[in-house]
């Protein structure tokens, strides 16, 4: 694979630092990851495999290629390429229309500390939902188990909702921007709904439940 292919494929531009290819990387990567894909058909999980491998062929394309050439102060500045009408920002994981920008987070509470992931990029409603489901089921069951987390897991909670009015206002993904190099062909398979998974109720009831009994045994204690 040469140099280009690999920046196309993790959508950076010819200049980008190796810091921002690796950041490409890891926001494609968690996305398309085939453990998403554990629940869905086989078809859709060998994509996922091809497309993960394509992505790690190109980050160690661009890790372990030539250094970038000096930059040239009096390099010819390039005529716009007027051919090529600006295409559609397709979703960045296959390429769909509609596509808008998604950013949300999951939260892991470690008692004093909590550890925070954020998932952003331009998302058709496909992608986008089938990541808001799993990223929501995974902050509910693990957010909560922290002093300050349980604060900052509601405003993880409110700003994930807000994201899910923009998924569910926007039209399904249709057509393919063609010539798009996103990873996948095909939006993500549907992924559970949160409501229909066990373990972000338990978790949740539970914390709920821990956050009454502290409350009741401080207002007991209280002078
Ligand atoms: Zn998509």
């Amino acid at each position: 694979m040469d140099d280009s292919t690999a920046r196309r494929i993790l959508g950076v531009g010819p200049h980008a630092s190796l810091r921002q290819a690796r950041k490409a990387y890891m926001q494609r990567a968690k996305m398309v990851h085939p453990d998403r894909y554990a629940h869905a058909e086989p078809p859709a999980q060998r994509e996922a495999q091809r497309a993960m491998a394509e992505l790690n062929e190109a980050w160690r394309t661009i890790r372990l290629g030539p250094p970038a050439r000096p930059r040239v102060d009096h390099e010819p500045a390039r005529e716009p390429d007027r051919a090529e009408p600006p295409r559609p920002r397709g979703c960045e994981i296959c390429g769909h229309i509609p596509a808008n920008r998604i950013d949300i987070r999951s939260l892991t509470g470690l008692l004093l500390i909590h550890r925070s992931e954020r998932y952003a990029g331009v998302l058709c409603r496909g992608c986008g939902t089938a990541l808001w489901r799993d990223v929501q089921a995974q902050t509910l069951t693990l957010g909560w188990w922290g002093v300050l987390a349980v604060f900052v897991n509601l405003a993880v909670l409110v700003n994930n909702g807000s994201y899910l009015r923009t998924l569910s206002g926007m039209e399904w993904p249709t057509d393919r921007v063609a010539g798009t190099e996103a990873p996948l062909s095909e939006p993500m398979p549907a992924t559970r709904k949160v409501t229909a998974r066990v373990l972000p109720w338990v978790a949740t009831v539970t914390a709920a439940f821990v956050v009454a009994l502290l409350v009741m045994l401080l207002a007991r204690n209280a002078p």
